[in-house]
């Protein structure tokens, strides 16, 4: 391909970039990483745009190795800034824009201006050191769910700091040999297409990363309950049977702690429903106080929940359902002291899930019988399953 078809090809990727990122943007815009991504996109385009009409049009030297370099450079920033924004971290616009001014004025030197060598020797450090920053915050990256998906674009940056740097060292080293080759070959053609390649598969990688943030965030929330932020029953079978196989590969203890509000029906008719979902609210908040991070909590029916307790006993449950209790007994709801309200709780596991096998679904049924007693003998009480081992 010529030189033309090259850079007119170019053109048009960048502009497929942009296009895509802002699209998507547009469809959601709460994802500040696509605004650094479609901003990365309109990098490309000066990019590509410039190196289009600089000779044809004669541009002055300001108007086009200067601002070419650094909307390249500001692309791959902004991809680096991008994913940064993707994993929750901080960016910084200021320190962007300083470092592109002070490269931008870096590419005005008459160091710059005598050689695109030179121009090369000062940006492609800077490419490879973003490329290497993007790999490493995507690798550090603890998010769960995020491994799979970032692949593409791991795989692309690592291609492209993999070319950058022997393109680097070849200048470095050989640069009498290149000049044998005819520069002019080698920058135009192997650049510019690694360049379309790694805007083209940067895009598709980021792409992937959002639609996979975007599946993980709808399926946190089908399977949350609005009201208490606990999770429904929608995979309460699965996560709990994970849980339980866990703990008997490890040979640890397993509880489930199952509670229910009393009277719950008298509170709604007699203080609204508005408040008695305040009173589920206080409810939830106080069990999250009382329970582990890592507990799998679920609000299973109206003033119903199951605590999913992994490495705790049955004894060292009913000691955590006391403290609930004396919590619950404490507690202002509505900010009043009038409104009292007591929960029934009922415990059922195994000290050791290796040697007393049990299922989530018959641990659950004696956690229900506990209930149900502990109902039938007044209420405002924690019961143990009658046979649960400790
Ligand atoms: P018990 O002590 O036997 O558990 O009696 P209870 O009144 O708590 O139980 P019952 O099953 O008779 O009533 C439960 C009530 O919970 C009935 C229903 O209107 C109410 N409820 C269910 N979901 C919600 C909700 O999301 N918000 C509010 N405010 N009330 C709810
Ligand atoms: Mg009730
Ligand atoms: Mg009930």
């Amino acid at each position: 391909m010529d030189e033309l078809t090259l850079l007119t090809v170019n053109f048009i990727v960048a502009f497929i970039v942009l296009v895509t990122m802002a699209g998507l943007y547009q469809t959601s815009k709460a994802d500040h990483c696509l605004i650094h991504w479609s901003l990365a996109g309109l990098g490309f385009l000066v990019n590509s745009a410039i190196g289009l009409i600089y000779a044809p049009l004669g541009l002055p030297y300001f108007l086009g190795p200067p601002l070419g370099n650094s909307a390249l450079i500001a692309s791959y920033l902004l991809l680096l800034s991008g994913v940064a924004s993707y994993l929750a971290k901080p960016v910084s616009w200021r320190l962007l824009g300083v470092l592109l001014a002070s490269i931008y004025l870096l590419s005005l030197s008459s160091f710059a201006q005598a050689d695109v060598i030179h121009r090369f020797l000062l940006s492609y450090p800077i490419l490879i050191a973003a490329n290497l920053y993007t790999i490493w915050l995507l690798v550090s990256s603890r998010q769960a769910g995020l491994r799979a998906s970032s692949i593409v674009l791991l795989g692309i940056l690592c291609f492209n700091a993999l070319q950058l740097s022997l393109r680097l060292i070849t200048f470095l080293l050989d640069q009498m040999q290149l000049t044998a080759f005819s520069i002019n070959w080698l920058l135009h053609t192997i650049g510019t297409l690694a360049v379309m390649l790694f805007m083209l598969l940067s895009m598709v990688g980021c792409v992937l990363l959002w639609a996979r943030k975007k599946e993980l965030a709808l399926r946190q929330l089908a399977e949350t309950d609005a009201l208490t932020g606990w999770l429904n029953r929608q995979s309460m079978a699965e996560k709990m049977q994970a849980e339980l196989h866990l703990c008997q590969r490890q040979r640890l203890p397993f509880s489930l702690l199952t509670f229910d509000i009393d009277h719950f029906k008298q509170i709604n008719d007699k203080h609204g429903h508005s408040i008695g979902d305040t009173v589920l609210q206080d409810i939830a908040w106080l069990g999250k106080t009382i329970l582990r991070d890592y507990d799998l909590l679920f609000r299973t029916g109206g003033e119903e929940f199951v605590a999913c307790l992994p490495g705790v006993t049955p004894d060292q449950a009913s000691a955590i359902a006391r403290r609930f209790k004396n919590a619950v007994a404490k507690h202002h709801f509505n900010n009043s002291s009038t409104l009292k309200v007591t929960i029934s709780q009922g415990i059922a596991g195994t000290a050791n899930a290796y040697s007393n096998p049990e299922t989530i679904a018959s641990l659950q049924q004696q956690a229900d019988h506990a209930l149900y007693q502990a109902k039938q003998q007044g209420r405002d009480q924690v019961r143990l399953f009658a046979a649960t081992c400790s």
